[in-house]
C-alpha cells in the first residue's frame, strides 16, 4: 500500500525532537517506518465506525473514543497528560434559539436566515433588545497598537452597533494598514462582538460580505441556526451584548439608505480612519429565546516523559470529534468523519507509536492532545489554550493535523498565516525535501 501522508515533515519533527546523541538515525529511520498507512488504517476504520456513531462530544462515540485512546497510549508506555489522568474535564453548554425569531428595523420586519439571523451568547432563556438606537462604528475596532479606536468619543450604551467584517488592511490591501491582505484577530466576528460588549452596547450586527467573510451567507445562516455551543460559565456570560447576530449585504443597503446614508460611502470611510456615525433615528427589536443544555465532554492528553528535559514538551494535536448523529436525516445518519478527523486523531497515535519505538525517549515530552468539540468553535482548543495543563511557558510547539492528506503526493504546501510560528523554517526545510 502506497503512503499518502506527508511523511517528510513528521520524519523531521521526529528528528528535531530527537536531540539525545544516543539515538542514531538508523533508530529514527525505524520510528519513521512505524508510521504507516495501514496501521493508520486500522485506527480510522474504528474511529469512524458506526458504533462510534460520528463521534458527537458527550455522546456514547465520545466514551468509546477516549477508551480507545486511553488502552493505545496505555500499549505504547505513555502516562496520563493531566496529573493521574488521561482527560481534562471540558464543561459544555448548547444553546438553540427558537428560529420563529423576527429582527424588526424601522418599522420592517426581517426573516430570520432569510434576511438575517440573530443569537445571544449570554446563558439564559430569553434576551432581547427594544427600539435600540443603531450606530454604525466601521470595523468595530479599537487597536491601540494600531492606532485605531472606531468607539472613540462614543458611548454605545444600550444602543446596537453595526459594524463591517474583516479589517481595514484587508479592505484597502495596504500593507501598512493593519497587517494588509492578512487578516488580524481584529478582523475575525468572534473580536466584534466581544469588543462591542467591553464597549458596553445591548446588541451587535455585523454585515455579511462573501469577500471580506471569506464564505458566503449560507455558512453564516448554517452555522449560525441549530444548537450553539460554548462553555459553561459562572457569569453566564451576561457581561456578552444581549443580542448578537448577522445581516445580509441586501438588507444593510437597504439600513443605510433608511437611515440617509450610502453604504458604500460609509465603507470607504471607515476604511480610511478610525469611524463611526448614527443611523439616523433607526432602532432595532428583537426576541431571542434559547433552549439551554449543559453537558461535560474532554480533551484526551497522554505524554512521554523526555530524557533531558521532561518539563519542556512539544504537543501534537488533533480533534477527535465530529458531528455525531442526526436522527431527524434519511437514510443515513451518522455523521462518521474519517477524513474529519479520524485521520488526524490515527494520526497522533501512529505518530506517538513513533516515539514509543526509539530506544530511548527523546530530550523533551513529546504530549498528545486530542480535543473535544472543534467542529462547534474550536471548544476544546479553546478550553485547553484558557487552561493549559502544561503551561505555555513550558510548551515549546504545537504541530496539529486536522484532516490527512488523502489525495497522494503533492507537490506544494501552503501555509496559512506564515509568519505566525517560530516552526516556519522548520517547515521549509521539510517540504523542501
Ligand atoms: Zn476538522
Amino acid at each position: 500500500m502506497k503512503r499518502y501522508f506527508p511523511m517528510t515533515v513528521l520524519a523531521s519533527a521526529i528528528l528535531a525532537g530527537c536531540a539525545s546523541t544516543s539515538i542514531t538515525s538508523s533508530d529514527v529511520e525505524k520510528a519513521y517506518q512505524s508510521i504507516n498507512s495501514e496501521q493508520l488504517a486500522e485506527h480510522i476504520k474504528v474511529l469512524a465506525s458506526d458504533e462510534f456513531g460520528g463521534r458527537a462530544p458527550s455522546s456514547k462515540g465520545e466514551e468509546l473514543t477516549l477508551a480507545y485512546l486511553t488502552d493505545q497510549f496505555k500499549a505504547l508506555g505513555f502516562e496520563p497528560g493531566n496529573g493521574d489522568s488521561f482527560l481534562q474535564e471540558v464543561p459544555l453548554v448548547s444553546l438553540e434559539a427558537d428560529s420563529d425569531m423576527v429582527l424588526t428595523i424601522g418599522g420592517k420586519d426581517y426573516q430570520y436566515k432569510k434576511d438575517m439571523v440573530m443569537g445571544s451568547s449570554r446563558i439564559s432563556a430569553k434576551q432581547s433588545i427594544k427600539d435600540s438606537e443603531l450606530v454604525f462604528v466601521g470595523y468595530g475596532v479599537n487597536a491601540p497598537e494600531y492606532n485605531w479606536n472606531d468607539y472613540e468619543g462614543l458611548d454605545v450604551k444600550g444602543k446596537t452597533v453595526v459594524m463591517l467584517v474583516n479589517d481595514p488592511g484587508f479592505a484597502t490591501k495596504n500593507p501598512d494598514l493593519f497587517t494588509g491582505d492578512a487578516m488580524t484577530y481584529y478582523g475575525r466576528w468572534t473580536y466584534k462582538y466581544e469588543e462591542a460588549s467591553r464597549q458596553g452596547a445591548a446588541g451587535a450586527i455585523i454585515i455579511h460580505e462573501t469577500a471580506p467573510a471569506s464564505y458566503p451567507w449560507s455558512v453564516v445562516e448554517n452555522s449560525w441556526s441549530g444548537e450553539q455551543f460554548g462553555f459553561q460559565k459562572e457569569n453566564n456570560n451576561m457581561d456578552r451584548v444581549a443580542v448578537e447576530g448577522w445581516v445580509t449585504t441586501d438588507v444593510a443597503k437597504e439600513l443605510f439608505t433608511k437611515a440617509g446614508l450610502d453604504f458604500d460611502t460609509m465603507k470607504a470611510n471607515a476604511a480610511k480612519g478610525a469611524y463611526h456615525v448614527d443611523m439616523g433615528d433607526l432602532t432595532a427589536s428583537v426576541e431571542v429565546n434559547n433552549t439551554i443544555k449543559k453537558s461535560i465532554s474532554y480533551n484526551f492528553i497522554a505524554t512521554l516523559p523526555g530524557s533531558e528535559k521532561p518539563d519542556e514538551h512539544i504537543i501534537y494535536s488533533a480533534h477527535w470529534d465530529h458531528l455525531g448523529t442526526d436522527k431527524t436525516r434519511k437514510g443515513d445518519q451518522i455523521y462518521n468523519g474519517a477524513h474529519d478527523n479520524a485521520t488526524g486523531t490515527a494520526g497522533l497515535i501512529e505518530v506517538a507509536e513513533a516515539f514509543a519505538t526509539l530506544p530511548e525517549h527523546p530530550s523533551r515530552s513529546m504530549t498528545f492532545l486530542a480535543v473535544t468539540a472543534e467542529e462547534q468553535g474550536l471548544l476544546g482548543s479553546k478550553y485547553y489554550a484558557a487552561n493549559p495543563v502544561i503551561p505555555a511557558s513550558q510548551t515549546v510547539a504545537n504541530i496539529n493535523m486536522d484532516s490527512l492528506n488523502l489525495l497522494g503526493k503533492v507537490k506544494d504546501i501552503s501555509v496559512v498565516g506564515i509568519g505566525k510560528s517560530e516552526m516556519d523554517n522548520l517547515l521549509e526545510t521539510a517540504a523542501k525535501a
